[in-house]
């Protein structure tokens, strides 16, 4: 019913028709759809199936009596932690004042583009969020064009061909790998190519690394290494320290981009203040480490690896087409093969095809389109999270060897991933 005192619906037009971000809107209802007794593998939203190491959460413990505002920028011992942290992994040495603090890096991904001014330029599939996040503030968005060949990854002269229309108009890049949505890497070589063209353009690189821990074998690279000097490094607590829903992210900038740090810090301190003191005491304890800390990331590397692996190959010989994973918890999905097929059942664009797919079988994952790829390209991302990750780990705490983590162990430990598999492959290939 209309009431005459309320203003009429007046929305931002960058905001008006703008649907809540896929990943959580899928999330929630394989949930309900649970509640309500439907059986669902959960393969939409990607959210670390592993605990919260035991060392974090007794620190979270004790200090649950942490009530004060924190400085903007962050607690200081945690500011010195994430640079310590930056040296030690990634061999570049950060002082604390190049850290910054916020509720989650895709809050600080937000101010960032709200502060510069310039085109984001992310390639197709990139992850949900960095879009629509240009659209609300009012940013162009360039997308930079990948190939399965490449695994879905762009080049360096891709990224050439886009700059060299307007060659130093101001641009943030978001480099992001392991990838959200693919879960392949780049090569050493394609970072130092692609830090020498964002050197030519004076590129503000964002090098969204919250999965770098996630590389299966253990092999990240920051591309800070070969281009310091623009690239701003992201990360946080949420993937590999299984701690999504504690909200903490960070940046570490290179005393170069200082004032971008202190812009982002005027938003933060209009906006969200600080960020919770208790989580931020508790991840000191995560960004110094330890041996708990290492051994756990191992498990998770051996289990994600051998998980991710095997999965992809049952795809595969069902006829559909993904990268082999390198690192973090997703696959990306190309059901091209059965393009002619799918249009018999009425499905000619991946968010029917996951549609249909979720409601004949109950699995849920989340088409290509909300990733930045054409509709009728049949693309999908499948996060392979839906397995009870503390008896998953305890399990593999108790082994030394990825060897060991084999197909009695995936059976035993992830039995809804490998359902999940044959459900979809047997229900393309009906
Ligand atoms: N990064 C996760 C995903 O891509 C979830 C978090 C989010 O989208 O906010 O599924």
């Amino acid at each position: 019913m209309k009431n005459n005192n309320l203003p009429d619906v007046n929305l931002n037009l960058n905001v008006r028709g703008l649907p809540q971000s896929a990943t959580l809107v899928i999330n929630e209802k394989s949930d309900e759809l649970r509640k309500q007794g439907r059986e669902v593998c959960k393969l939409g939203l990607g959210q670390s199936p592993f605990p919260v190491p035991q060392s974090v959460v007794e620190e979270l413990k004790i200090n649950a009596h942490q009530k004060d505002y924190l400085p903007v920028k962050g607690l200081k011992k945690l500011r010195e932690a994430v640079a310590e942290y930056h040296c030690n992994n990634d061999g570049i040495c950060y002082s604390p004042n190049d850290v910054l603090i916020g509720p989650g890096s895709k809050e600080l991904m937000f101010l960032l583009q709200y502060v510069y001014y310039g085109d984001l330029v992310i390639p197709t599939p990139s992850w949900v969020s960095y879009s629509p996040q240009a659209q609300i503030i009012g940013r162009q968005v360039r997308w930079l064009c990948t190939s399965k060949n490449n695994n879905w990854l762009f080049t360096a002269e891709e990224l050439e061909s886009q700059c060299k229309d307007d060659y130093l108009k101001p641009r943030i890049v978001i480099l992001n790998y392991p990838s959200n949505p693919v879960g392949v890497s780049y090569t050493e070589d394609q970072l130092k190519r692609i830090a020498d063209v964002a050197r030519k353009h004076k590129i503000i690189l964002l090098s969204d690394e919250i999965y770098g821990e996630l590389h299966h074998k253990g092999n990240h690279i920051s591309i800070a290494k070969y281009y310091d000097e623009g690239t701003i490094i992201s990360s946080g607590l949420s993937k590999w320290c299984g701690a999504g829903g504690w909200r903490l992210g960070t940046f570490t900038f290179p005393a170069s981009l200082r004032w971008l740090l202190d812009a982002i810090a005027v938003m933060a301190s209009e906006t969200f203040t600080s960020t919770s003191a208790p989580i931020q005491y508790a991840a000191v304890r995560a960004f110094q480490g330890g041996s708990d800390i290492e051994n756990y990331l191992w498990r998770s590397r051996w289990i994600l690896d051998k998980l991710g692996n095997k999965i992809a190959k049952q795809l595969q010989a069902g006829g559909i087409d993904t990268p082999k994973p390198e690192g973090a918890f997703y696959l990306f999905l190309d059901f091209c093969n059965f393009k002619e097929k799918l249009k018999e059942k009425n499905i000619s664009d991946s968010s029917k095809l996951c549609s249909r797919l979720f409601e004949e079988t109950g699995v849920a994952i989340l088409p290509g389109e909300v990733f930045g790829m054409k509709p009728e390209e049949l693309t999908a991302r499948l996060a392979y999270v839906d397995f009870d990750g503390v008896a998953a780990m305890e399990a593999a705490l108790k082994i030394n060897s990825r060897d060991e983590i084999n197909g009695t162990f995936l059976q035993n430990y992830c039995p809804n991933i490998l359902k999940a598999i044959s459900l979809i492959t047997n229900w393309i290939n009906s």
